[in-house]
């Protein structure tokens, strides 16, 4: 894709799962791409030589999304790397499960911080700094539809996106950059998998009409697309990739 050669794209939460996808597919689309992560130094090092091997550009950029200073350090240096930031991919995230009765003030503090505060404090330093012809890709979850009992702090946090990603749209007019958000199914990921025993993932994967779980790669498709030229059209909204699930 020739058109987007030379865009820039940071990726939040690029070590590993879906970010990690996303960040390969972009610098295949011709982007150079930040590969943001938070403590998996040597996984984000290995996205990193697998972007560059198959040609393409991209660096590491350690910083906690709940830090707004870091979050600031991570957009200079992305600018000084390569002159200017035209791509935010909010995808940095984290899952703890528990009815809201069994929900500590540790767990929703977390959820709160990295989740929500995370992807406000990337949202507010990109609308300041991203350039015309941008793209932001939020990220939220298909359980702010289906509702799943245990998932109420964690798509609490996702519905909140939701929200910033449709007000932001419209922040930013006549800034020629859009809003979306991206809002998965379960997907084959260390956050879905972890903890769950084989039988339950086997049921989440029944339960959506193509019968298979996600791959990262799939939610990656969406993201390009969103934050590509085939995408410009398309402002303000929340596309939920998730195999007809809800
Ligand atoms: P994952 O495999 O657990 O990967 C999470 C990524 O986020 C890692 O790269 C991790 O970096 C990074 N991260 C965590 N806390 C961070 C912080 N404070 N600052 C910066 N980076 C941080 O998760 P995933 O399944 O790929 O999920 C990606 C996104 O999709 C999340 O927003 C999640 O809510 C959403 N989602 C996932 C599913 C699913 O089924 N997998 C469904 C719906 C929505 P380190 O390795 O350095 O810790």
């Amino acid at each position: 894709m020739t058109d987007t050669k030379s865009r820039t794209a940071i990726v939040t939460g690029a070590s590993r799962g879906i970010g990690a996808a996303v960040a390969e597919r972009l610098a295949s689309d011709g982007l150079n791409v930040i590969v943001n992560y938070a403590g998996s130094e040597k996984a984000a090092a290995a996205v990193v030589d697998k972007i560059e091997a198959a040609g393409g550009k991209a660096i590491t950029a350690k910083a906690d999304v709940s830090d707004a200073e870091a979050v600031r350090r991570m957009f200079d240096a992305a600018e000084t790397a390569f002159g200017g930031v035209d791509v935010l991919v909010n995808n940095a995230g984290i899952m703890k499960l528990a009815k809201i009765a069994d929900s500590d003030d540790a767990l929703f503090d977390a959820h709160i911080a990295v989740n929500l505060k995370g992807t406000f404090n990337t949202l507010r330093e990109a609308a300041d700094r991203l350039q015309s012809g941008g793209a932001i890709v939020n990220f939220s979850t298909s359980v702010v539809g289906t509702k799943l009992e245990t998932y109420g702090v964690y798509t609490a946090t996702k519905a909140a996106i939701e929200t910033l990603t449709g007000i932001l749209s419209k922040e930013l007019r006549g800034r020629n950059i859009t809003v979306n958000a991206v809002a998965p199914g379960p997907t084959a990921t260390d956050l879905f998998l972890d903890g769950k025993p084989p039988e339950l993932i086997d049921r989440f994967a029944k339960i959506v009409p193509l019968e298979r779980l996600g791959e990262p790669r799939d939610i990656a498709n969406a993201v390009s697309f969103l934050a590509g030229p085939d995408g410009a059209w398309v402002n303000g909204q929340t596309l939920r990739a998730n195999g007809g699930l809800v």
